[in-house]
């Protein structure tokens, strides 16, 4: 039986999806933060690269892939859809799993599928200078090779704590040349004002993103890049669910179930979205499910209402369910998974019973990462993890039933770079 399902270079999708295009209910618009307004391209602008710009508000259903950004996708992509006989095995399932590994990417992660898009859009337009945050550090390595390839420098606001405790992230992203620097900073006006309160702040993401905003337009040539939540990162990462699909027809089957882990939507988004335009254009019937860890269950614990997007209230108001933009969530290690708001087309998607979602305790996910390492080889993510948690609670409810469902499950990255996460587990240090 076939095990891995490998398309050719010459397969690599030449469009993005565009989702919106297909919604019956369309989301509801983004607003200005001071006016109130529906968004425009230009009051964006100031903030990203036009074309990105134009992209987070289209309703175009297809949108060019740029050959100069397939060209890049060719380091690591198409990337395997793999069958996990393995994990079947161990779990006497009669489901059927298959995986898309994302790991794959030379960065460890999806990430690097908008990264090089968002990159390649700036230097086109003559922008010299990108200015980012990075949490645990996936977004922000992303981006420093992508940057890197197209000629950018890059400027890192890295959470405090983090950058403390992992001290290899900085080094990764320092060897494709970005600057690194702990949030809070002395270099803005947002860090310095929260140092002057507390010298040894540890920092926030909501924090982090201020900075680097702050930056970006004051600084001339200069742009900011976001690495999930917002409607362009979700199309750049379709690629993920296009590639699947062509996988799930050579493999023969369809899935049942769709699964993967949330933090912001975008790598979720991007495996399910290409499946879930069957569903919203012939009815075909499919479940998809977002795993969200329950320290942070912004999608089943939640409230659907106009959010900003960072602490500081910077950012436009998204319509989305969110835990209030100044939530703290527990300090897990699947820190790409801590961001207290959903992006809004799977909000609206939430809304309309198109989406399930699932929240999952830090012990579960690391005991399904485990399970998965000893069957399948590969160390996930400790994100990844809530996916393969998720995907085993529905492999054996299917035991149960007795049905031979298909689930698919995005693995979203490697977990390689959060070994310490897997120490203290083993080490019984986890709760
Ligand atoms: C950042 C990250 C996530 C969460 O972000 P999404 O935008 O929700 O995909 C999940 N998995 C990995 C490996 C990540 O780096």
């Amino acid at each position: 039986m076939t095990k891995k399902f490998l398309l050719s270079e010459n397969d690599i999708p030449r469009q993005w999806y565009n989702i919106v295009a297909d919604m019956k209910t369309k989301p509801l618009p983004m607003l200005h933060p001071g006016t109130k307004q529906p968004l425009t391209v230009s009051d964006l602008e100031p903030i990203f690269a036009r074309e990105l710009c134009i992209q987070e508000l289209s309703q175009e259903r297809y949108i060019d892939i740029p050959d100069a950004v397939r060209e890049v996708y060719k380091i690591y992509r198409p990337t395997p859809l793999v069958r996990a006989f393995g994990l079947e095995k161990a779990l006497d399932t009669p489901a059927h799993i298959y995986f898309k590994n994302e790991s794959v990417s030379p960065v460890g992660s999806h990430k690097l599928n908008s990264a090089i898009a968002q990159a390649y859009y700036n230097k086109e337009q003559g922008i010299r200078h990108l200015i980012t945050e990075t949490g645990a550090g996936q977004w922000g390595t992303a981006l420093s090779f992508a940057s890197h390839y197209f000629g950018l420098t890059l400027k890192v606001y890295m959470v405090k704590v983090s950058f403390e405790q992992k001290p290899y992230r900085k080094a990764i992203m320092n060897t494709w040349g970005a600057e690194v620097l702990p949030s809070p900073s002395d270099t803005t006006n947002a860090g310095r004002k929260i140092l002057e309160k507390n010298p040894v702040a540890s920092g926030s993401l909501g924090t982090a993103i201020s900075e680097a905003i702050e930056v970006a337009i004051s600084q001339p040539d200069s742009r900011y890049a976001l690495g999930s939540v917002l409607n362009h990162v979700v199309l750049h990462q379709t690629i993920i669910g296009l590639e699947a699909e062509k996988q799930m027809e050579m493999a023969g089957a369809f899935p049942d179930i769709i699964i993967g882990c949330f933090g912001g939507g975008s790598n979720f988004s991007g495996i399910a979205f290409p499946f879930l335009r069957h569903q919203l254009t012939k009815g075909t019937p499919l479940r998809i499910i977002a795993a969200e860890p329950s320290s942070c269950p912004k999608l089943t614990r939640g409230e659907f209402q106009y959010d900003f997007g960072d602490e500081a209230g910077m950012t436009p108001l998204l319509p989305m369910f969110t835990l209030g933009h100044t939530f703290q969530p527990a300090d897990i290690h699947a820190g790409g998974l801590r961001y207290h708001g959903a992006g809004t087309l799977v909000s609206q998607l939430k809304r309309d019973n198109l989406v399930e979602a699932q929240n999952i305790p830090q012990l579960e996910t690391f005991e399904a990462a485990t399970l998965f390492a000893k069957t399948e080889g590969i160390v996930p993510a400790p994100e990844s993890a809530h996916a393969i948690a998720s995907t085993i609670r529905e492999a054996r409810i299917a035991k149960e039933e007795g049905s031979a469902k298909t689930i698919l499950f995005n693995l979203s990255g490697h977990g390689i770079m959060d070994l310490a996460a897997y120490a203290q587990y083993y080490a019984g240090e986890l709760n």
